[in-house]
């Protein structure tokens, strides 16, 4: 059984991180620092640089990365939670464990759907939002930070509903499309309501993902301008790709991937964002649970992949599950850069890859070995019981 805990602060606390190998920022503009050290104090970055340049005294931990890659903790930008470390949808406990193997330190709902008798009366629409947006910001399985509390909208909401939810904490809406509401006029008033309240929303692209569900096609995307084109590679369904680009092209917003979705689309819409200059749209999920089960390693595998069948350098394409995501979801994570939240993952090459370094053998398709992961400076989890073993591993010196 996973184990949880409360979040907490990481206060009085310093960590200094030395000789890493090869530092990435996650941030599109310079993917790899010129850097071997990090100081973490109180659980965000306070330092980055050369060992001899950055304050390293009165460290109350000390980890040697032993030349490995250090990256952002991974962001999945679209999970369906329900309860804690439990998923209904196939019934597994543990499943957000297996994710923090697979350096995943923060997951982002996209809607509760898989509650049992999931209610769609507005009362307990609300109510269901509030309970698990309590629920998960109180616990946080095996410490991964899971953002939920994702209301589906339904008929019969009014901007009122909108406001309350905010008022309550409530700061995201589930996949538009999933409820009651699949055209684009209500589906853009019910947007911009949860928008000016301050609540990002998503939307679901493409064919129905289980029976119930429904085709969402580019014209109510575009309508709706959710500020998340959710699985635009479909979930599973993909649209047509004429359709696709037309939402690289005539939308601003996220442009999401899942591992979840139709690979092919999945490639032609990182090509279409590359050619339009809008790489930086361009943000990763798994879709997880569903269907499709849970994919501990799905976000490593969605970039080993479109790093080598969609041919772009590895460390751009950390950058799609990293600073992309922050940067699109308003997150204090996923960068490294100081004052944003410590979450790291610790990588090297899998042991007889063909590549002779990490990003040389992401670059050839392979998984990453993931060697640690932290969370708001604190070590979470050390080599992963999950990935293909890494060739070298961080080592707690302190
Ligand atoms: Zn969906």
């Amino acid at each position: 059984m996973a184990h949880e805990e409360a979040a907490k602060s990481g206060a009085g606390l310093k960590l200094v991180i030395r000789n890493i190998g090869v530092l990435l920022s996650g941030d599109l503009q310079g993917p790899i620092l010129d850097a071997d050290t990090l100081v973490v104090e109180d659980g965000k970055i306070a330092a980055i640089g050369r060992e001899k340049d950055v304050d390293t005294e009165g460290a109350t931990r000390v980890i040697d990365a032993n030349g490995t890659v250090l990256a952002p903790g991974l962001i999945d930008s679209h999970v369906h939670p329900v309860a804690g470390d439990w998923t209904p949808r196939q019934n597994q406990i543990g499943w957000i464990d297996s994710c923090l193997h697979g350096g995943v330190t923060t997951m982002i709902s996209a809607g509760e759907v898989h509650m049992p008798g999931r209610p769609k009366d507005v009362v307990g629409v609300k109510a269901m939002a509030i309970t698990a947006q309590r629920g998960f910001a109180a616990l946080r399985p095996s410490g991964v930070k899971v953002l939920a509390g994702a209301p589906v909208i339904e008929h019969g909401m009014v901007e009122e509903d909108f406001r309350s939810l905010a008022e309550a904490g409530v700061r995201l809406l589930g996949e538009v499309g999933l409820g009651s509401v699949k055209d684009g006029p209500t589906a853009r008033q019910m947007v911009a309501w949860a928008r000016k309240h301050g609540i990002q929303s998503t939307i679901h692209t493409g064919g129905p993902s289980i029976p119930g569900s429904s085709l969402i096609d580019k014209d109510v995307v575009l309508a709706a301008d959710a500020d998340v084109i959710g699985h635009i590679n479909g979930g599973h369904t993909a649209l047509p790709d004429a359709q696709i680009r037309s939402l690289c092209e005539e939308s601003p917003r996220a442009l999401e991937i899942v591992h979840n979705g139709n690979e092919r689309a999945a490639l032609f819409t990182l090509r279409t964002a590359k050619e339009s200059r809008q790489l930086h749209r361009v943000i990763l999920g798994t879709d997880a649970p569903a269907g499709s089960g849970v994919q501990p390693l799905g976000i490593i595998r969605v970039i080993a992949a479109l790093s080598s069948i969609g041919e772009i350098p590895a460390e751009v394409a950390f950058c799609l599950a990293t600073g992309n995501t922050a940067r699109m979801r308003n997150l204090d994570c996923g960068l490294i850069e100081v004052g944003r939240a410590a979450d790291f993952v610790f990588m090297d090459g899998a042991q007889h890859s063909a590549g002779k370094t990490l990003l040389e053998s992401v670059r050839l398709g392979d998984l990453p070995g993931i060697g640690m992961v932290v969370i708001d400076g604190e070590v979470k989890g050390e080599r992963s019981r999950n990935t293909p073993p890494a060739t070298r591993v961080p080592k707690i010196l302190k």
